[in-house]
């Protein structure tokens, strides 16, 4: 016993029934660092293994005290399965080797043959190894249940039958799945996890034959069942038979995720349902223009599918190509994000369309997209043109209508409710006298205020009536003619707006103040030769050329002698000419009939009395609508008695002539024979008065002289009748005379007159005329000296112009000279009249007459103008170059 004790590896002590400690090996002194001589024959045993005294498992069996054991060593004891009767339990001790020991113990009663106690043994094995490593794997065990029952991620181990029950779950799955405990999810079915029964058999299936799963998505329910959507992952565990012990999985709560997902995949769906339904074409395509996605409308509208236009470039279906540049699209997005053009696109047919595209950037994880809605706007477009045409059109029509409105020949104006212009044509304003736009805004009253009242009266009515006015006469004078009475007829409209009111009154003006006039002029001109046929005792004749008949008016018997035959022909009537007018009767007609020409006849009647009488027939054809001759309408007036008188004032010109021709005569022969005697005369009392002059008394001197001055005059007055007498007799010679070349010659020959009386004689360029040099020189001669001679102004002056007139030349002799009395009017071209006395101005009074003759002879005429103290302009016209009045 001692030697096996003592040899024991494992520390052993034995104690007596006294408690004694009989043996105390040497590896428990290696244990305790107690020595066996130090406790042997003691109880202080207990001191190895605790601080305070109290009994060891041993002490408790020697004294047969088995609930001592639960008392002193609480649960932490069993009894041996080894040895009967044996106790074994585990303890720390603290004090023990370094750091603590833990000690497996067994302890047992030693008995005698007889079955009594005498000793206990108790021996020890150091456990501490084991029990640390124990100890760190609770530990880490226990961090890891943590660690697990805080992860959000559910873990479990369940079986693979189809009613099997979880075995083990985490914190986080019991919350994931909305229950209480985790004991809660152990009494439910696993199968009560799904929403589908069905997946858990597809899924067990497929764990059966993978062993395991990665990440599959399962739609499971909560306690409360709502659906939740995990992620699962599982792995099989095999037992030794290769069967599927038990299954340790992790579930992950992807609900989430899931619902985003869901709802991403929802707005994807609605976004290409949308983009799909859309009318407009929609295609996503980067910065170049690369179609990266298009829509099928988009397609559609390339003529193409979305496979075939996918890839390439919206450049390849721009008619022009470089359409984003062109648009300068990329620089507008990177500008403002959002960009809208008009672009047209070739279809693969080759038609050509327009379309509306809207881009804007959309940003996305692979950097910056286009998204571009395209719109068909061809049809937009048509329908532009055609109205963009159609504008063209109605602005070309508003412009002929507006045209025509100004040009129209009647006066067009609208007023509104206060009577002002509105608006106005070119005609109205004319007939107002102010330009169109002076009206606008003016009342009727400023405008034309002589019609204003008239204007009112009607617009009165209208806009009580609310219809319109016709054909009202209105009479007035307007400035544009002031002081003329004019007539209009007048239309006025009411111009009504959607709501049916009248908002203004549209006039219409047709001026008829000539066709008054003129109808009135007609009535009166009717009425004249209604006046003047009777009056002449003139008879009209209507002859129907179809019928060949006349018709002769009432007096018809006092040009004929009788009265007419109802039924009389052309021939019927030349039978009451005189046989030797028929001829000249017929020629007329003919030449009627054949130009045209009116009908001008003088003819004789032999009445029934055998009496002749002279008529006068005029008359005119007239033609049918088809140019053919129809009627012929005249009157015949009875001019026998001034046929009479011709005839006798012929006879009287004929010894007019022959008398002023003797008279002519007369004069020449005359005034030039009387020369002679005159002229001696005028010697002889020259010589007597040179011979006898200071012989003869003052008195007989001045008879003398008297006598001389007197024979003097006489051969004045002789020599200028002479003058006057020779212009008829003498034959001109005409020629083109310079009538500034005249001019000259006299101002030259008159210098010393014209010096004496300061006098000035202006003239311009004077022209060439037809005449007779010396007669001109004569007239201007005569003309000149008379507007000098009779002139009180310190610087007589006379100006001489020409100017033409059809086919005259009409000369101006103006001076600044006393002028002429209109009471002497009728006598200054009268020979021999002078209207002052010889004692106020020298002459003859026969200057003018003889410039009125050569005028006359030239076929010209003479007049003058004139007031007393204003000077005198004598007038005088020359026909130009006709060489029919030479004489
Ligand atoms: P006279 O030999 O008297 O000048 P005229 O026949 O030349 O005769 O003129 C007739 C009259 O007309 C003149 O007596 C003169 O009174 C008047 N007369 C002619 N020329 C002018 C003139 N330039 N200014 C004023 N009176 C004139």
């Amino acid at each position: 016993m001692d030697a096996i004790i003592n040899c024991s590896p494992l520390p052993q002590f034995v104690i007596d029934s006294d408690h004694k400690v009989v043996y105390w090996n040497r590896a428990l002194e290696e244990y305790s660092k107690l020595n066996a001589t130090d406790i042997l024959g003691t109880d202080n045993h207990w001191k190895a293994f605790y601080n305070s005294k109290r009994p060891c498992m041993v002490d408790l069996l020697v004294d047969e005290d088995i609930d001592g054991l639960a008392y002193w060593f609480l649960d932490n004891y069993k009894m041996s399965e080894l040895v009967e009767g044996a106790y074994e339990g585990e303890h720390f001790s603290p004090h023990m080797g370094k750091g603590g020991k833990y000690l497996h113990f067994t302890a047992s009663a030693i008995k005698d043959h007889e079955g009594n106690i005498i000793g206990g043994l108790e021996s020890f094995e150091d456990i501490t190894q084991r029990k640390i490593a124990e100890n760190d794997l609770q530990e880490s065990e226990e961090k890891f249940r943590s660690l697990v029952e805080n992860l959000n991620v559910g873990v479990y181990r369940n079986t693979v039958d189809l009613g099997g029950y979880f075995i083990q779950v985490n914190q986080a799955f019991a919350r994931m799945f909305g229950y209480e405990s985790t004991s809660e999810i152990m009494e439910t079915k696993v199968i009560d996890f799904f929403l589908d029964p069905s997946e858990r058999i597809t899924f067990l299936e497929d764990l059966k034959k993978e062993g395991s799963i990665i990440d599959r998505e399962l739609h499971l329910k909560k306690k409360d069942n709502t659906p939740i959507w995990v992620s699962v992952s599982a792995k099989a565990h095999y037992n030794e038979h290769g069967t599927i012990e038990w299954v340790d999985g992790i579930i992950e709560d992807i609900n989430h995720r899931k619902i985003s997902e869901e709802a991403l995949i929802k707005s994807e769906e609605r976004y290409r349902s949308i983009v799909e339904n859309i009318n407009d074409g929609f295609c996503i395509h980067d910065f170049e223009g690369n179609i990266l996605d298009c829509n099928e409308n988009f397609a559609l509208m390339l003529g193409s599918v979305p496979e075939e236009i996918i890839g390439t470039n919206l450049d390849e279906f721009s008619s022009n190509t470089m359409m984003l540049e062109k648009n300068n699209v990329t620089g507008e997005l990177k500008k403002t994000g959002i960009v809208e053009f008009d672009a047209d696109l070739l279809k693969k047919d080759g038609n050509r369309c327009y379309y509306n595209i809207k881009s804007s950037i959309v940003s996305g994880k692979n950097g910056d997209k286009v998204h571009s809605f395209i719109r068909d706007v061809t049809k937009r477009r048509e329908m532009e043109e055609i109205l963009h045409e159609s504008e063209i059109k109605s602005q070309k029509r508003l412009a002929e209508i507006e045209a025509i409105y100004n040009s129209a020949p009647i006066g067009l104006c609208v007023l509104d409710r206060n009577l002002r212009f509105v608006r106005i044509n070119d005609r109205m304003a004319k007939i107002n006298g102010f330009p169109p736009e002076e009206h606008i805004g003016k009342t009727l009253q400023e405008i034309v205020p002589d019609l204003a009242e008239q204007g009112e009266i009607v617009a009165k009515e209208v806009f009580e009536t609310k219809k319109k006015v016709m054909g009202r006469e209105f009479n007035g004078i307007t400035p544009a003619k002031p002081g003329v009475l004019r007539t209009w007829i007048e239309q006025w409209y009411p111009v009504k707006d959607s709501s049916n009111q009248i908002i203004g009154i549209n006039v219409a003006v047709l001026e008829i103040t000539d066709i008054k006039r003129a109808d009135k002029a007609l009535k009166k001109s009717e009425e004249k030769l209604r006046l003047a046929i009777e009056g002449a005792d003139a008879v009209m004749w209507f002859w129907n050329l179809e019928k060949d008949v006349f018709e002769w008016t009432d007096r018809y018997i006092n040009i004929f002698g009788t009265n007419p035959d109802p039924e009389m022909s052309y021939d019927d009537f030349l039978k009451s000419v005189h046989p030797e007018d028929r001829e000249k009767v017929k020629n007329a007609t003919q030449r009627v009939m054949q130009y045209g020409e009116d009908f001008k006849v003088e003819l004789r009647t032999i009445w029934p009395d055998r009496s002749i009488h002279w008529v006068y027939s005029l008359g005119r054809l007239f033609y049918d609508f088809q140019g053919k001759p129809k009627e012929m309408i005249g009157i015949a007036i009875d001019i026998t008695p001034s046929k009479l008188a011709e005839q006798e004032l012929q006879e009287t010109l004929k010894q007019l002539k022959r008398s002023n021709a003797e008279l002519e005569q007369f004069a020449y022969v005359a005034s030039h024979d009387l020369q002679e005697p005159l002229r001696m005369i005028t010697s002889f009392l020259q010589l007597l008065q040179r011979r006898y002059e200071n012989q003869i008394d003052s008195d007989a001197n001045e008879f003398i002289q008297f006598a001389v001055d007197g024979a003097a005059r006489m051969q004045e007055l002789v020599n200028d009748l002479l003058t006057y007498s020779r212009i008829g007799r003498k034959t001109g010679k005409f020629e083109y005379v310079n009538t500034e070349d005249i001019l000259k010659q006299i101002t030259f020959d008159s210098r010393l007159l014209i010096e004496e009386n300061n006098a000035h004689i202006n003239y311009d360029s004077l022209p060439l005329v037809w005449a007779d040099y010396t007669q001109m020189v004569q007239v201007f001669q005569n003309l000149i000296s008379n507007s000098i001679k009779y002139n009180e102004q310190e610087n007589p002056t006379i100006n001489i112009s020409a100017e033409k007139k059809i086919n005259d030349w009409v000369f101006k002799v103006e001076d600044n000279g006393i002028g002429i009395d209109p009471k002497h009017r009728v006598h200054v071209f009268k020979i021999f009249q002078r209207l002052h006395g010889r004692d106020e101005y020298d002459g003859t009074g026969i200057g003018l007459a003889i410039v009125k003759r050569i005028v006359e002879q030239h076929g010209g005429m003479i007049w003058y103008e004139s007031k007393p103290g204003e000077g005198s302009i004598f007038y005088f016209s020359i026909p130009q170059g006709d060489e029919k009045y030479e004489i």
